[in-house]
């Protein structure tokens, strides 16, 4: 089978949190939070569901094309690619479901303007998960990983990654002026450094070659998935903030409310699986091919190309209060993994 007949093309993305970010649970309350955010059920590390990404991206590629082509007409009627496209308009202004629209091809739409049948896109976004956690200690942050968030960057060699050693240890590097330090605090917890484990090396040098900035590079340590999960929930950020009446401008009376987010420069990964449009028809009157996108990459670049709106509006809530901003790190991304 030749490169272009894959049925489909997996490409791994990097993000660092610019700001905060807060993707909820939608209210419940847990211990002394009243705002949580999604964690995986099985590890409890906090996670960006992938249809929470799917969906900015979704309204950001529709701004894009907008802005890119506005006064768009279908059959001489305005069809505008946002908020038309994104799935945001009320009433009858739906998907517009053409064969030629980067939007409803790429994102899916519930039905078609002139037939009853959907279509269920060609770009699937998995969730985000955290791969480096930042973490305050006495010598500055440390970006923290662990055995199972770098299997998760589905990288080839880090699957091969055997388990650490249950040990409550940081394997970090020390250099000259570090190395007197036989202990790291990472918050209120104090871990031994060890510099022994022989992986360490291969990992700093392939996170190096993943578009993570040096200075994280520089100070990242590994410890065990268990210890992660640990460490993680520990030191996420919780801010008390004053809702708003709507109203009247001002404070709700006993409206003091605490939330949870990710802190500032997190960084995340994410798989973005594209279809092959050419193994794919969009059913309405007539059967139509696919025109908006040609390949695989392609349909990645549908995507990448709205990245750059990521770090200007965000994703998940509190956006009106200086959160969720994501810097994509390697937003060209160009080979599958
Ligand atoms: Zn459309």
């Amino acid at each position: 089978m030749t490169k272009d007949n894959k049925s489909f093309e997996t490409f791994t993305f990097f993000g660092m949190a610019l700001d905060p970010i807060h993707v909820g649970t939608g209210g419940t309350r847990l211990g002394r939070v009243d705002n949580t955010i999604i964690r995986d059920p099985v590890t409890r590390i906090p996670k960006i569901p992938g249809s929470s990404l799917a969906g900015v991206m979704r309204a950001y590629v529709a701004m894009r094309k907008e802005n890119e082509a506005p006064d768009r007409k279908i059959n001489g009627k305005p069809k505008p690619y946002y908020p038309d496209c994104a799935g945001q308009g009320g009433g009858d202004s739906g998907h517009c479901s053409q064969a030629d629209c980067p939007v409803c091809t790429v994102f899916g739409f519930a039905r078609g303007m002139d037939s009853d049948s959907g279509f269920a896109g060609l770009a699937g976004f998995s969730d985000m998960h955290v791969l480096l956690f930042p973490v305050a200690s006495q010598l500055g942050p440390q970006w923290i990983t662990s055995p199972m968030a770098l299997r998760q960057t589905g990288i080839v060699e880090f699957s091969k990654l055997g388990d650490l050693p249950e040990q409550e240890v940081i394997y970090c590097k020390t250099d000259k002026e570090e190395s007197v330090q036989s202990s790291l605090n990472l918050g209120w917890l104090f871990l031994p450094v060890k510099t022994d484990w022989n992986k360490l090396d291969n990992i700093i040098r392939k996170i190096s070659t993943l578009c993570v900035p040096d200075y994280i590079v520089n100070h990242l340590g590994v410890v065990s998935d268990k210890l992660f999960a640990h460490i993680v929930n520990s030191n996420l950020e919780v801010r008390t903030s004053v809702a708003i009446d709507p109203a009247t401008g001002a404070a709700e009376d006993k409206a003091l409310f605490t939330y949870e987010a990710l802190p500032r420069g997190t960084v995340l990964v994410w798989e973005l699986t594209c279809r092959n449009p050419r193994h794919f028809k969009i059913n309405k009157n007539d059967i139509n091919d696919i025109m908006a996108v040609e390949s695989p990459g392609a349909v990645k670049d549908v995507v990448a190309e709205a990245y750059p709106y990521l770090e200007h509006l965000g994703i998940g809530g509190m956006g009106s209060r200086g959160m969720g901003r994501l810097r994509v790190l390697n937003p060209s991304e160009k080979e599958g993994s």
